[in-house]
């Protein structure tokens, strides 16, 4: 049992004086075998899967080195280590025996103790490795798994997302249609509550058409329509709308992408990135902030020139271990305790989908888009800057 536990050794060495002396090996506690030629060496390494072989180099009819290419050539016997035997004065053999595939050499005459010691450290060596490729290949299967439930679980949210946003249309614009109604004769006072209906449903409306967005870009069906279009005509018609609350909020906002050529896209689908860009540029900015919109033909990487549109803000910057993270659907770095819908209040958090939807619209046209901030400090407000790179010349991916 004893000699078990430490391990069977294969001994190949066609001189018997220096099988005798290996046989010493016994006394450690180690099985042995032996094999006096290459053939008998390779057929008994099959049966018998020792966990470690001791090699002489110069044998006849076939040397150590070919019995050890052949060895590794067989995935029955390709993972048992091999220790070279070599006379003392060859270095060239040793080397060759490293390219035949050994992991170390003794050399002859023996000093017994190193060669117990090497065939102890190889062994173990092997054991934790052999350990360690099990314990990976388990994770593995594990993580798999995992993966697979969690694709499983997106699916499921996707569906909902899609279903719920489904199911939210219809009464939305019943509730529309007949607010609309009410208006018709509203007295004064009235109307302004009417008012308030009206925006709070036109809210709703943009909420579910995002989570339809959402469910679209997941399914990567959404639809793309291109045409030549400039990035002024994209951008004008957002800054107008968000006009207000910029004098509202004192912010600056600077637009400057006339000098850039037109292109192919799909111009309502990058007005909507561009809201959600703009919109978090307002809700992130305190008071008094400036933002800048700037557009410029650089060279992109390898596929010819790009567009690129750099949305600047001096707000409260973006923590680099959460940069990425907020491209993914419904995430928040605030509290929801704090949750605000306002599109344009400071800090006014949305339902977590604006940069998953921009991402999407992006990547439909076959470009990138990423955010660069110094940091997240509300005080110091070091700004961020969400860069979006569109291919020029390709006209965007249908
Ligand atoms: P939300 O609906 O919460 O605005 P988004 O997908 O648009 O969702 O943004 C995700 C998160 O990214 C936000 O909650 C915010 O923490 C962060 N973020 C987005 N834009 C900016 C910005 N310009 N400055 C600072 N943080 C930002």
């Amino acid at each position: 049992m004893e000699a078990l536990q430490q391990g069977t050794v294969l001994l190949v060495d066609d001189q018997p004086a220096n099988l005798a002396v290996l046989m010493n090996l016994r006394t450690y506690g180690y099985r042995l075998l032996t094999a006096r030629d290459g053939a008998t060496a390779l057929a008994r390494a099959v049966e018998q899967q020792p966990e470690l072989i001791l090699l002489d180099v110069m044998m006849p009819e076939m040397d150590g080195f070919e019995v050890c290419r052949r060895l590794k050539a067989d995935p029955a016997t390709a993972d048992i280590p091999i220790i070279f035997m070599t006379a003392l004065s060859d270095t060239t053999d040793k080397v060759k025996g490293f390219q035949a595939g050994a992991v170390d050499y003794v050399v002859k005459p023996f000093q017994f103790d190193e060669v117990v010691a090497r065939v102890r450290a190889h062994l173990t060596l092997h054991r934790l490795l052999t350990e360690m490729e099990m314990l990976v290949a388990a994770r593995t299967v594990e993580l798999q798994q995992a993966n697979a439930t969690l694709e499983r679980l997106d699916a499921h949210k996707s569906d909902f997302i899609q279903i719920a946003a489904h199911e939210l249309r219809t009464p939305l614009t019943i509730i529309k249609g007949y607010t609309q109604l009410l208006r018709r004769d509203a007295t004064p006072e009235q109307m302004d509550r009417i008012a308030g209906i009206l925006a709070g449903v036109e809210r709703m409306q943009a909420v579910a058409e995002s989570m339809l967005d959402v469910a679209r870009i997941d399914e990567k069906a959404l639809p793309v329509h291109l045409r030549t279009t400039t990035l002024a005509e994209i951008c004008r018609p957002v800054l107008d709308d968000l006009a207000l609350a910029v004098v509202e909020r004192n912010l600056t906002v600077t637009l400057a992408v006339d000098t850039t050529p037109p292109f192919n896209a799909d111009p309502v689908l990058l007005r909507k990135a561009m809201e959600q860009l703009l919109s978090n540029a307002l809700k992130y900015t305190p008071d008094g902030g400036q933002i800048t919109v700037q557009g410029q033909v650089v060279t992109g990487n390898g596929n010819g020139p790009e567009l690129e549109l750099v949305v600047a803000d001096s707000g409260i910057g973006i923590d680099p271990a959460v940069r990425e993270l907020i491209f993914e659907k419904f995430y928040q770095t605030g509290e929801v305790a704090f949750h605000s819908s306002s599109r344009t209040k400071f800090k006014g958090g949305g339902p977590g989908l604006g940069l998953a939807i921009t991402r999407g619209i992006i990547a439909a046209h076959g470009g990138q888009i990423w955010a660069e901030s110094p940091g997240y400090d509300e005080v110091a407000c070091p700004g961020s800057r969400f860069i979006i790179r569109l291919p020029l010349t390709s006209g965007g991916v249908p």
